[in-house]
């Protein structure tokens, strides 16, 4: 077990001790009753916390992957629509998640719905608040940890910057979890989807398979009960808990976007327990629904509610138009 495996831990058994708090969606935290600096002033903050930082760690959930446009993953929208057209008229689902649950009658098409998933975030552009955020971290030594599996991040960074510990879509695994071995799905998931055309399944000899036991693959993702936590998952801990360790001393930022209330086990809570444990460090949250900044906290942080898209754009802005007085 390493040391940022631990924090989850620990924030997770808070979890199921407080379930019912965490399911109205609250927390048992005791929050800062200070009142918000107003919207300029916050942006003016988290330009100069960063610019003072020595160190970022920014923790990108997924309200950061919506605001950024990836917003059909809960309804049946335009973006819904533009990707996964077949199935949203033969099914009405209401967004990509919902398809993933439904009781699919044949294999291929199941596997038809599963490919336009995978193709449709393996394909798409590094959206506006990644890039955003990327030029507000521009010449700073930071590190990504990320609960969003649609490779964004890993087309801006090296996966040595990037610690994805729910998994993420360019890899299969075995549906059985009979192997440790995760291998590429991107090439598997554009021949299936080039195969399939307007329609919605693929040919029975395009289902990718084990090359172990022959049975199913399946994305190496957690959501479903069958996440592979073997040696590319801990190796994504592994990275995150030495970055964190390395720098504990230095002036370290924890930037956390768009934690929802269904797992503040694995950014939030963590975060607010390094931030408190190390003497430098600061704490700053962007979430356009929650405002938690835990008391104890309330001298080494902040948290901006607000569209993270608008606020990322703001902050670079605010970040260029500076006098730069580093
Ligand atoms: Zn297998």
């Amino acid at each position: 077990m390493n040391f940022y495996d631990d924090l989850v831990m620990q924030t997770q058994m808070n979890y199921s001790r407080h379930y019912p708090i965490y399911a109205s969606g609250s927390t048992p935290y005791q929050l800062t009753d200070k009142k918000p600096l107003p919207y300029g002033e916050q942006i003016d903050r988290l330009v100069q916390e960063v610019k003072k930082a020595d160190c970022v760690v920014v923790g990108g959930a997924s309200g950061l992957s919506a605001a950024g446009g990836g917003d059909f993953y809960y309804e049946d929208n335009d973006s819904y629509r533009k990707y996964f057209r077949p199935f949203a008229e033969k099914y009405h689902f209401k967004g990509a998640f919902a398809g993933m649950m439904h009781p699919w009658k044949t294999r291929e098409e199941y596997w038809g719905y599963l490919a336009t998933f995978l193709h449709t975030t393996q394909t798409a552009p590094v959206r506006h608040s990644y890039l955003d955020l990327d030029a507000l971290l521009k010449g700073k030594d930071f590190f990504v940890l990320t609960t969003n599996q649609d490779t964004q991040f890993v087309k801006l960074y090296q996966e040595e910057k990037v610690a994805e510990i729910q998994g993420e879509h360019r890899f299969f695994q075995c549906a059985a979890c009979c192997t440790d071995d995760t291998w590429d799905a991107v090439k598997p998931v554009a021949d299936m989807v080039d195969v399939m055309g307007d329609g919605t399944k693929i040919p029975t000899d395009l289902i990718p398979r084990c090359p172990h036991c022959g049975g199913e693959a399946f994305p190496w993702v957690r959501g479903y009960g069958n996440f592979l936590q073997g040696k590319k998952y801990e190796e994504q801990y592994e990275k995150i808990s030495r970055y964190v360790l390395e720098h504990k001393d230095s002036k370290i930022l924890f930037l956390e976007l768009g934690v929802g209330r269904m797992t503040p086990m694995f950014i939030q809570e963590p975060f607010w327990n390094l931030t408190l444990s190390f003497p430098h460090a600061r704490y700053i949250a962007v979430n356009n629904k929650y405002d938690f900044l835990p008391k104890q906290l309330e001298d080494k942080g902040m948290t901006i509610v607000a569209d993270i898209a608008q606020v990322l754009k703001d902050a670079r802005d605010t970040m260029g138009s500076g006098d730069n007085d580093q």
